[in-house]
């Protein structure tokens, strides 16, 4: 069971040779969580936890159960046995908080019928909209932001606390007035941010044998893209100091995961707050981002690298180098470009413009020829005409994406694009929306399609619940593939002959 049996020996590593390296980056000791005894399971406590949103959402919702798991908290996906239910948010799009809030209400029930329930909202609304939530909500407990992670012990502490005062004065649900303790201030460092994993330990599920893992890298954002919400809910970049990122990195893989996906809103950005420069293009050659890619690179262990995502304002010359030097790092790149359109461009102020953007993808092609692409898309942003919508449309054509994200134009409140005043129509936003699907949809298959007969190395992630010996995997290329194989084959990088094809993902034989 999670958690539990979670102490891992270190005595044995080696201190010279090949492994060493592997060995000087080892943790440091972990936090043991206690041993409650195989009797004592039952009298753990449980925590039920929705995220929704980004992977920064999933890795900030891995280290609260990371967190949890030392204050005795082990998860459940039954919301029914809960004694903490956490909602992880998200704030990207409109309505955000009024479907928290809607979430909240089908919790009410339990909260009504067993008060010491604690109810916590954590993540971007609760950043952006603490007092509007606790005042819709007023059963809320605590109301924290991505940057009061740590402070979970300490607000579980207070809840309890508060519950026994209340108890003891007798207060009811109906008639208590609860105030939610509320942590919403950014952290207040210059530089640099920080999850030693001595303090909150990477969450790992002993039973699902993970492979692939997301470690933060670098958190906020510093370009204040006009339609976006992420540097007023995530603040200003600050990088994680490199040591940390090898701790994670080496405790995932002494776990077993194979590939490891550095995560940041911007992480070409990684490093340059440690080093003193404001950006890519003032930091005198130095790329501390692609520096971490050959250092992960080099830990014993790690077999894959992705990572997530990419502004193709900062991607330079040094980082196309990485992919040239890695072959770590995968055959597929998330490169953001949002419109094809220069106009719209200028105006989401994303600072490249349409040659420029194909200018970064021929730096990777040339270097990384089968490189498959994805991107993301905004449809419908203020002022977008036919003929932008025509320029977006040309260069997904032209790009022959992998796959694609494509959104509506949404409202965000306090970004500058809520005060453009040529809004777009919803219904002209649903028909660029679904005219860039299909075109998408067609280029997907055609792909997929494409792969058949060949042989492509595949790691296997995991089984197919729903037929027997069967597993998915995906290729170098980042391509979804079902496996045939009698035998366990979790975590193996094996090469696999392409039989068969659709939209989702292909299929095949151990070659
Ligand atoms: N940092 C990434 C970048 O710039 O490439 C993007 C991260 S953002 C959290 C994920 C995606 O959400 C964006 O790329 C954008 O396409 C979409 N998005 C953000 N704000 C949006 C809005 N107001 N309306 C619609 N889509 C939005
Ligand atoms: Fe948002 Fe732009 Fe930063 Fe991406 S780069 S997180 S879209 S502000």
């Amino acid at each position: 069971m999670f958690g539990i049996k979670n102490k891992i020996c270190f005595d044995t590593l080696p201190t010279s040779g090949p492994e060493a390296l592997f060995a000087k980056y080892m943790p440091k000791p972990q936090v043991e969580y206690p041993n409650v005894g195989e009797k004592n399971e039952t009298y753990l406590k449980k925590v039920y936890m929705q995220t929704w949103g980004c992977q920064m959402n999933v890795a900030d919702s891995e280290r609260m159960l990371g967190l949890l798991g030392t204050l005795n908290y082990r998860p459940t996906e039954n919301l029914n046995d809960a004694d903490f239910i956490l909602l992880n948010t998200c704030h990207i799009r409109e309505k955000a908080r009024h479907k928290v809030v809607s979430r909240l209400g089908e919790i009410r029930p339990l909260k009504e019928a067993n008060p010491n329930i604690i109810i916590a909202v954590a993540g971007c609304v609760a950043q952006a909209e603490s007092q509007a939530l606790a005042k819709e909500v007023p059963y809320i407990d605590m109301i924290f932001g991505p940057d009061q992670i740590e402070e979970l012990p300490t607000l579980i502490e207070k809840v309890i606390e508060k519950n026994e005062q209340e108890r003891k004065t007798e207060e009811t649900f109906t008639t208590h007035k609860t105030v939610p303790f509320i942590l919403t201030k950014f952290d207040n460092k210059e530089q640099g941010y920080s999850i030693p994993i001595d303090v909150i330990p990477p969450y790992y599920d002993e039973n699902k044998s993970e492979v692939t893992r997301y470690v933060n890298i670098i958190k906020g954002c510093n370009n204040f893209c006009t339609f976006c919400v992420v540097p007023y809910t995530r603040g200003r970049e600050k990088s994680r100091a490199e040591n940390e990122i090898l701790d994670e990195v080496n405790f995932l893989v002494n776990k077993g995961v194979k590939e490891i996906i550095l995560l940041g809103q911007n992480v070409n950005s990684y490093g340059l707050d440690l080093i003193g420069a404001t950006d890519v293009h003032s930091s005198n050659g130095k790329l501390p981002f692609a520096d971490l890619l050959h250092t992960v690179s080099n830990v014993l262990g790690v077999e894959r690298i992705r990572f997530t995502t990419s502004n193709p304002h900062d991607f330079t010359p040094t980082l196309a180098d990485a992919f040239a030097k890695l072959p770590k790092v995968t055959n597929s790149f998330h490169l953001a470009v949002q419109s094809g359109s220069d106009r719209i461009l200028d105006r989401m102020n994303r600072q490249y413009t349409r040659a420029e953007y194909f200018e970064r993808v021929k730096w990777i092609r040339d270097v990384r020829p089968e490189i498959a692409f994805s991107t993301d898309i905004i449809v419908g942003f203020p002022g977008e005409t036919e003929q932008d919508f025509e320029d977006t449309m040309s260069l997904v054509q032209e790009m022959q994406y992998a796959f694609i994200y494509a959104f509506k134009y949404s409202i965000r409140k306090g970004t500058p694009a809520t005060r453009f005043k040529d809004q777009v129509p919803e219904e002209i936003k649903d028909r660029r929306l679904q005219m860039l699907l299909d075109l998408q949809k067609k280029e997907t298959e055609r792909q997929n399609l494409a792969e058949i007969a060949k042989v492509r190395n595949v790691l296997i992630l995991y089984k197919n619940r729903k037929e027997e010996n069967t597993w998915y995997g995906r290729s170098y290329e980042g391509r979804l593939v079902k496996v045939h194989s009698p035998r366990n084959i979790m975590g193996l990088i094996l090469p696999v002959k392409i039989t068969d094809a659709n939209l989702i993902a292909l299929e095949g034989h151990l070659a």
